[in-house]
């Protein structure tokens, strides 16, 4: 029997920021991943010299006193990560219209560059800037505050879309800008529908800040998380997938790959709740509570290409692009299959600066589930000629969008990965493939919020379907879940204490 304090399921960042945390606190820790690789959306590939991201393309708020720089501080990492700051005038590009939008860092900066394509938007701009501060300041732990502020709730119930109109009013010129202020929903899997304002307005903040890459991609959060756990004492334990959680006495029982059987006083998953769910034991989870997690919707899942590139041929963008086929800034996720891709975002890894130009080219737009249905019960490698013809078709669509912008593309590629929502299944074990986990509804905020502390005693949950997906967001979730245990007032001043 392997006895530990805590066990944590899954090697994501919020397992490990967790790990770190209560491995440093002198518990007894044991995170068990169940696939070969470390890191779940952190994992970085190579493919020949190019190393390429998965799921972190770029961080905010990395700047000295800056919210992601003062938590990852406690975590060393910002004293340890290679990061190259992107273009102060514009870190996100909105391609739409056969016109270029920047969106650039600083939040004077931001207004500034905009009233350029929108001099009659200052009102409008100047109105959005505030709505997003105040939003922030709204969630004391984005703001690196403790005190609680009753104004959260009303941001979690309110419409992105509706609200972003509302400051916009009738003006042709802020309707456009108001798509372009959108152009970038990619980020948070946006729904005109359902998506709140707040995880738009901390997500921008977060961007707007300051914006950066990691040089070195970005599985060096993992490697420093990791070495900081195994340096406490801690142990990470690859292809060990956790099948069942049983009940024993006062602990739980974890029973994973091969029959090994772990014992520990506390659990915390750091996977998808409905995942965690179907592995726990029925009779210590109430029917309830299984019922609500399971009738949960996901955020859509992602189709990419990773590309290789001849060197010397392809401009190094010290930018994301985002491009919009049509005007509708929100019309990807539900993207017919006819019309697809109608966007992309598009970006060239820090690591593959070879001076002015690059060799690798990541290339993402949104893929629903059911378009890789047919083969979700095959294996990664078996799934079949049509799963291969199905990939490569997709490929020549997105392609041909991607010509529109880049027509000497095709000519530039030396080499080429595809990714569909199979391959996020297989990767980081996300039901569906979804990118973002459990999609978060503005009209339905609590019935869509999962808790750290659940009422199983000694079973928590972390990892981006709690608050907020996205760095910032699992980092302050991977704080929320180790304060149900430490106490929020203990951990904080730790935090503080390593400013
Ligand atoms: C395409 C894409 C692009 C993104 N871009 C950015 C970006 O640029 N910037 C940003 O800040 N955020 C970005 N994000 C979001 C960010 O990557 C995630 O929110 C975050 O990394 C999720 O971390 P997590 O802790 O929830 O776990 P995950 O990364 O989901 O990891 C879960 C881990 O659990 C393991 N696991 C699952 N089941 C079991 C089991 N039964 N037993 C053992 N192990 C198990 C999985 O193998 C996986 O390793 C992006 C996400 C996606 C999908």
């Amino acid at each position: 029997m392997n006895r530990y304090d805590v066990i944590i399921i899954g090697s994501g960042l919020g397992s490990l920021l967790c790990g770190y945390i209560l491995s440093k606190e002198g518990f007894s820790v044991c995170i068990l991943e169940k696939h070969s690789v470390t890191g779940g959306c952190l994992q970085s590939f190579r493919r020949g010299d190019n190393t390429f991201d998965t799921g972190i393309h770029y961080i905010g708020s990395m700047l000295p006193d800056q919210t992601l720089h003062s938590y990852w501080k406690y975590f060393g990492l910002s004293q340890t990560l290679d990061l190259e700051r992107m273009n102060g005038d514009g870190f996100d590009v909105i391609s739409m219209d056969g016109r270029d939008y920047r969106l650039a860092q600083g939040f004077d900066n931001f207004v500034d560059q905009l009233a350029v394509d929108f001099p009659s938007s200052g009102d409008f701009l100047k109105l959005y800037v505030t709505a997003i501060k105040d939003t922030v300041s709204a969630f004391p732990l984005y703001n690196f505050e403790l005190t609680d502020n009753p104004a959260k709730t009303t941001w979690m119930g309110t419409n992105a879309w509706d609200f972003m109109s509302s400051l916009a009013g009738d003006s042709a010129e802020n309707r456009r800008l108001l798509e372009v202020l959108s152009g970038n929903n990619f980020l948070y899997a946006g729904r005109k529908s359902s998506t709140p304002w707040h995880q738009l307005a901390l997500i921008n903040h977060s961007f707007i800040s300051s914006a950066w890459r990691l040089k070195q991609g970005s599985m060096q959060i993992a490697e420093h998380l990791i070495s900081s756990i195994t340096a406490h004492g801690g142990r990470v334990l690859t292809r060990t997938e956790v099948k069942k959680i049983s009940p024993l006495k006062d602990k739980f029982q974890v029973s994973a790959t091969g029959d090994e059987m772990f014992v520990a006083s506390r659990i915390i998953a750091g996977i998808h709740p409905q995942s965690a769910i179907s592995i726990l034991e029925p009779s210590i989870v109430k029917r309830s509570f299984h019922s609500r997690i399971m009738s949960m919707e996901n955020t859509v899942s992602s189709f990419g290409l990773y590309l290789g590139l001849k060197p010397g041929r392809f401009p190094y963008l010290d930018y994301n692009l985002y491009y919009h086929a049509g005007k509708d800034a929100w019309a990807g996720p539900k993207c017919k299959a006819n019309e697809w891709p109608g966007m992309y975002f598009m970006y060239t890894p820090a690591s593959a600066k070879q001076g002015d130009h690059t060799t690798a080219l990541c290339i993402l737009s949104y893929m629903q589930f059911d378009e890789v249905k047919n083969w979700e019960n095959t294996g990664k490698g078996k799934r079949g000629l049509d799963y291969t013809a199905f990939k490569n078709e997709r490929a020549e669509k997105l392609l041909t969008l991607v010509e529109r912008k880049f027509p000497e593309i095709r000519s530039v590629i030396n080499s080429m990965e595809i990714s569909t929502p199979l391959t996020w299944c297989d990767y980081t074990g996300t039901p569906q493939g979804s990118m973002y986990g459990i999609r978060k509804e503005s009209g339905n905020y609590l019935k869509t919020m999962i808790l750290p502390r659940t009422k199983i005693p000694g079973f928590y949950f972390t990892g981006q379907n709690l608050n907020l997906h996205g760095a910032p967001g699992v980092t302050i979730s991977a704080i929320m879940t180790c304060s149900e245990i430490l106490g929020l007032d203990y951990l904080f001043k730790k935090i503080r204490d390593a400013q």
